[in-house]
């Protein structure tokens, strides 16, 4: 079929060739390198400081790069059950004029194969997880690692677990996130993440009170993706679960000091009253809302251990403003990578896994510094105030094809 992307098989190994790998956090990074990793036919075993693998409440958008990884992990069908896909993306102004729009399935079908999906995030971990699973990993809960030892040749790793548990691996893969210990511990000294002056509010509404307003409706039934750009703030919005659910992110300048606060409904209101009517609208349905401080982690020098036995990856090495929805897209990456640089190994020794990581690096590093340095650009162009560059920005987007409708 044309554009199909073939499940890779998983390799069959002998015992003197394959690695004992610990992935070190169950989100969907570590679970992506998991199913990877498994993949190459080596063992995994999955450390997750939480007490159960969950997500939070809250969409995902998978771009095309990203759901060309999944297919080849084996999960088409398996998402295709929980994934919306969206027909287009709307760019507005913040008084909800149309500056321009992109037909998804134009544009994926540059990229034959691939799909623009939206998920609910559970779903998509929840798949995740059962495929690393079905592939063989085992998974613990209530296990924070709070440091990785290496032996003098490199050859072995342990991970320290805050009760003073050692487990003992070939590589240690970290995967702990935008907050990560293992990145203190590879770096050996304190590196807190950078704010990025802006947070984050994310609601989930259910689309019942929504279908009772036709202006409201027309978000539902007809799935999209929009943005609304204002002066130091924007808004994002698509539905979820097949139309039962409706995902928005407000990003707005941060106030706060704290990483993660229950937010103040009103005050939230406040700050778009003056928008598309449809904003305010859609706000006077929410009645609880969180707040997320966004940070970035501009990348590393150098992502692994010089021994080829600990390794980082995913928001623990390049965390990005969520600005292009591609933060969760660049860890399946990773995984992605890793598991394929992993699969040519022939044998344990220090030199293979070691040439492994420096292909993995060398294959990754660019390309997601350049997201992140990207995802800031997005912010000073989404935030522009009304003036001659922003009616510069919204010409160059109108450059991109406007589909026949609105
Ligand atoms: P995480 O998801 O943070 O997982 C880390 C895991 O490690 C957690 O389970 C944690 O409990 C565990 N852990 C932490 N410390 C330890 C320890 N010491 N020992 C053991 N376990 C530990 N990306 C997209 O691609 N598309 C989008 O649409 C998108 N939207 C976003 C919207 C918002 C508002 C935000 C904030 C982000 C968005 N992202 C998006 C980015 C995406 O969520 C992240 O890039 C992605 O989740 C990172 O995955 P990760 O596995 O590296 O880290």
């Amino acid at each position: 079929m044309s554009g199909y992307i073939p499940a890779k098989l998983k390799i069959m190994r002998e015992e003197d060739s394959k690695l004992n790998v610990i992935v070190v956090g169950a989100g969907l990074g570590g679970l992506g390198a998991a199913i990877s990793i498994l993949l190459a036919g080596h063992d995994v075993l999955v450390l997750e400081s939480a007490s159960e693998i969950a997500e939070v409440g809250a969409g995902i958008q998978i771009l095309p790069n990203s759901s060309r990884v999944l297919q080849s992990w084996g999960m088409r069908a398996a998402l295709s059950l929980h994934a919306t896909r969206p027909k287009q993306v709307n760019m507005r102004g913040w008084r909800g004029n149309l500056i321009s729009s992109m037909n998804f399935q134009d544009s994926a079908s540059n990229y034959p194969g691939t799909f623009y999906w939206d998920f609910h995030r559970a779903s998509l971990h929840q798949c995740l997880l059962d495929r690393a699973i079905e592939l063989g990993a085992a998974v613990q809960c209530n296990s924070r690692v709070v440091d990785v030892r290496i032996c003098r040749d490199g050859e072995r790793a342990w991970v320290v677990l805050e009760p003073g548990r050692e487990i003992e691996a070939d590589l240690v893969v970290g995967a702990d996130g935008i907050n990560s210990k293992l990145r203190e511990v590879m770096l050996r000294r304190e590196d807190p993440a950078i704010p990025t002056g802006d947070l984050a509010y994310r609601l989930l509404l259910s689309t019942s009170e929504m279908m009772k307003d036709p202006e409201l409706a027309s978000l539902v039934t007809d799935p999209q993706v929009n943005y609304w750009l204002g002066p130091d703030m924007h808004a994002v919005n698509y539905v979820l679960k097949g139309g039962k659910l409706f995902n928005m992110v407000l990003l707005v300048p941060d106030d706060t000091g704290a990483s993660t606060l229950e937010g103040n409904v009103e005050e939230m209101r406040a700050l778009f009253k003056d928008w598309d009517p449809r904003i305010p609208k859609l706000l006077s349905m929410c009645e609880s809302v969180y707040k997320w401080r966004l940070c970035i982690r501009p990348g590393m020098d150098s992502w692994s251990h010089a021994s080829g036995a600990f390794t980082l990856l995913g928001d623990a090495v390049h965390a990005t403003l969520p600005y292009l929805a591609s933060g969760a897209g660049m860890s399946l990456e990773d995984g992605a990578v890793l598991g394929e640089c992993l699969s040519r190994i022939t044998s344990k020794v220090s030199a293979e896994k070691q040439m492994a990581l420096r292909v993995y690096e060398h294959c990754r590093k660019g390309r997601t510094e350049m997201v992140v340095q990207r995802g800031n650009l997005q912010q000073y162009l989404y935030h522009l105030h009304d003036g001659p560059e922003q009616e510069d920005r919204d010409r160059r987007m109108r450059m991109v094809p406007t589909p026949p409708r609105e």
